[in-house]
């Protein structure tokens, strides 16, 4: 993958269910709220040595809790 252009990642908070996979494959990008497992953003425009794991957690998530859009 080129790596001349950015990753802008967002997560929805109200419809992951905290299952953790982001956290497994890009413990870099995402950790998980302490209290209930949700996901936290970590950085919104990962460094591109990050884009195929953030690409990769984002087709993973159960939930589809994870939007990635090239800008
Ligand atoms: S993989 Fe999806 S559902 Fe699981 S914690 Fe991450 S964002 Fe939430």
């Amino acid at each position: 993958m080129s790596n001349d252009y950015k990753l802008r990642v967002s997560v929805d908070q109200d419809v992951c269910v905290g299952a953790g996979l982001c956290v497994l494959s890009t413990a870099e990008v995402f950790d998980q709220r302490d209290e209930d497992g949700v996901v936290k953003l970590l950085q919104s425009e990962p460094p591109a040595e990050f884009h195929e794991k953030v690409l990769g957690a984002a087709r993973k998530c159960p939930a589809k809790a994870i939007k990635v859009e090239q800008i």
